[in-house]
């Protein structure tokens, strides 16, 4: 198995790895601490949140992707409950406080560089009369119908709300528009809504 991030020394003690087979692979291994290297996954947790038929989608404040839009998420931290990433990920990029209601699916496959290679999707809902607070990544929130999405970031993004709209939409809905303030506190009214 390939490598995809070339290691040479070791991060535990500084010594230069070596090639070895290691359970099962050629592997970089310390010949000083015995410390083995496995290249992890990146795995991120986004959330898709309904209301009265519609998605809540987040547009990118920077690139990839800036200016478009796509479900809440991020990627997931050493030790963390990915049901805790997602929740987090919803505080942290829109100010919206989530309850996790099921997992839904998961993907493999990198959208982008520099992209998760794991995805794990969870359903999610608002908490009641949580009203969204955009951080750095993000510039504005709102909710869209099935027939009426915005530009998507990732064909990630494209296949997820592909799935969620699914053959039977065949009707959309009005979209809604949540009450959004930028960093400022002044309320605006998001411009694609
Ligand atoms: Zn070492």
């Amino acid at each position: 198995m390939a490598h995809q991030y070339p290691i040479n020394f070791c991060p535990v003690c500084a010594a230069r790895l070596e090639r070895r087979e290691k359970h099962g692979a050629m592997r970089p291994v310390c010949p000083s601490c015995n410390y083995v290297h496995f290249c992890d996954p990146k795995v991120a947790a986004i959330t898709l949140i309904e209301r009265n038929g519609q998605v809540l989608l987040a547009r990118r404040a920077m690139n990839p992707a800036k200016g478009r839009w796509t479900l809440p998420g991020g990627f997931v931290e050493c030790e963390e409950d990915p049901r805790e990433t997602a929740i987090r990920e919803c505080r942290e990029e829109l100010g919206l406080e989530v309850e996790i209601t099921r997992l839904m699916d998961l993907y493999y496959g990198k959208a982008h560089e520099g992209g998760a290679s794991i995805v794990i999707l969870y359903a999610g809902r608002l908490e009641e009369g949580t009203a969204p607070e955009p951080g750095d990544d993000v510039d504005a929130v709102a909710f869209f119908g099935p027939k009426e999405l915005p530009e998507l970031a990732f064909a990630s993004t494209r296949q997820i709300l592909a799935e969620w709209r699914g053959p039977s939409n065949a009707v959309g809905t009005v979209s809604g528009e949540i009450g959004l303030r930028d960093r400022g506190g002044e309320p605006k009214r998001d411009p694609t809504v």
